[in-house]
């Protein structure tokens, strides 16, 4: 049977990997806390994020910016004037609703009882309306489409509205001091303010790239399908900078490397997807998305942009900086360096929060194994072993006869390596589960023989076939199947 995200969702609470946000106090919506096996999956994506970008390229270094930033920012980057989100409340339910989503659903409604064809069109009609920006006539394939509350069964709609996504606080301690200032709503604006700073003081030629991975905000008017859409939530971003005219190229250079990375972490080929944005924002002259096919169909998880120079021109314009880079490279057309311009900007977006979620929905695995009366159903999360949580279990077969020490000297000597849990409670059976649960990829049993001969199992999650190996190899044989 297919895996619900109800299944996903009970699985990564249960075992420790996601928990909703203040859940004593009931939760709050589209928050959401990882706990002790989600953060070092997190964790583990994010550092294997990194050095693809940084570690692997010459040309790309990293910073950490602040969320807060000065607030002309927003006005520049366009988030105070147009990062809104169309929104129609129901007058019978109170409730509020995207009204794009609820066309959305209308059309995946149409979809899956096999109207393909009529949710293609809607979907396109939607397009047309957003890209026009017609409230009115977003409201009218509302009523037209018969679209109902699913609260109050009811279309007493009121008009659509436009609505920001951007969360505000104040800044100062007195009232009248205070100032209003945003959470940001995106990682990028921070690499752009600082675009100047890294390229004089890293000495940076373009070609370069400045990657960052951090928190950003949105109030998302409708969140829901879990980590996928949340209020708070994380990005890895990288924004690559080039001389104009050569965008294109780089754009499909990342493009690729993008994908390529998804399916190194284990996201199989047939469950990716490029999604080539037909209506470009006004700031892109290209657009592409990478797509995973979650539970609940084929999302965006990874947006690829080619930006030209509208944010660094912007900000330019309004702080009155020059935002330009000299290039003293020949041009051969005119044989002179290119000299000043403002570099065009060809942008990676990820959400680890979108990745995390595709990475545990794939790893999610039930099989049934055995035959007959001793069969039965086996749940284990299949994750490469670069990405689990933990990477190796050590258990003692007995709690008696040294059999615990000999464990723990194992634990010893690999604990500086690798991520090792040491148990000694219950039937190894259940400890072998237990681990399975979490997708730790390797157990180690010590046994009698183990005294004897310095020789120990390892029992492999994917297969649960056990071999027997010297103490002495194990070292690095864990290292080179955890390793990417
Ligand atoms: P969507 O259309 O799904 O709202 P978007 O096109 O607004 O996404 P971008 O602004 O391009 O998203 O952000 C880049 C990436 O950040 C997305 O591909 C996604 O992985 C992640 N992201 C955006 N919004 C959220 C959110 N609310 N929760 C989790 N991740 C998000």
């Amino acid at each position: 049977p297919a895996t619900s995200l109800q299944d996903i969702i009970a699985h990564a609470k249960e075992y420790g990997f996601v928990f909703p946000s203040s859940e004593i106090y009931d939760g709050l919506q589209a928050v959401y806390d990882y706990g002790q096996n989600g953060v070092e999956l997190k964790n583990n994506l994010k550092t294997l994020w990194w050095k693809a970008m940084t570690q692997l390229h010459d040309n790309v270094v990293g910073i950490d910016a602040s969320i807060f930033m000065h607030p002309l920012t927003w006005k520049a980057s366009g988030h105070v004037d147009s990062f809104n989100d169309p929104m129609i409340d129901n007058r019978d339910s109170k409730k509020r609703y995207r009204a794009d989503q609820l066309i959305e659903l209308k059309a995946e409604s149409y979809e899956n009882a096999g109207d393909v064809e009529r949710g293609q069109a809607l979907r396109n009609e939607l397009g047309r309306l957003q890209s026009a920006e017609d409230m009115d006539g977003l409201r009218s394939l509302i009523i037209t489409e018969g679209i109902k509350d699913p609260v109050s069964g009811t279309d007493n709609w009121t008009e659509v509205r436009q609505f920001n996504l951007m969360f505000s606080t104040q800044v100062g301690s007195l009232a009248e001091d205070a100032s209003l200032i945003y959470l940001r709503p995106e990682t990028a604006q921070g690499i752009f303010v600082n675009f100047l700073n890294v390229q004089k003081t890293g000495r940076m030629k373009i070609p370069f790239g400045i990657a960052q991975i951090g928190k950003a905000f949105r109030n998302e008017i409708v969140a829901r399908q879990f980590t996928f859409r949340m209020r708070e939530f994380e990005q890895m971003e990288m924004q690559f900078f080039v001389r104009p005219g050569t965008e294109m190229e780089w754009y499909e250079r990342w493009r690729d490397a993008r994908m390529k990375f998804h399916q190194a972490v284990g996201l199989p080929a047939e469950k990716l997807k490029f999604h080539n944005h037909e209506k470009l924002a006004h700031y892109a002259n290209a657009a592409v998305d990478i797509e995973y096919q979650f539970p609940f169909g084929f999302r965006e998880m990874e947006g690829i942009h080619s930006r030209t120079d509208f944010d660094l021109k912007a900000h330019q314009d309004l702080s009155r900086k020059k935002q330009q880079y000299f290039d003293n490279d020949v041009d051969p057309a005119t044989g002179k360096p290119y000299g000043n311009y403002i570099p065009y900007v060809v942008e990676t977006s990820v959400g680890a929060d979108r990745l995390f979620l595709a990475v545990f929905c794939n790893a999610f695995t039930k099989e049934t194994v055995g035959e007959g009366e001793d069969q039965k159903e086996r749940t284990y999360l299949k994750l490469h072993p670069a990405l689990a949580p933990v990477k190796v279990a050590v258990f003692p077969l007995v709690r008696k006869d040294g059999l615990p020490e000999k464990a723990q000297e194992i634990v010893k000597s690999l604990r500086s390596e690798f991520r090792v849990v040491y148990e000694e409670r219950d039937a190894i059976g259940k400890r072998y589960t237990r681990q399975d649960l979490i997708g730790t990829p390797f157990c180690i049993a010590v046994d009698y023989q183990s005294l004897d001969d310095n020789t120990v199992t390892i029992r492999y999650r994917d297969t649960t076939e056990q071999i027997r190996v010297p103490i002495s190899e194990l070292k690095a044989r864990i290292g080179q199947e955890v390793s990417m």
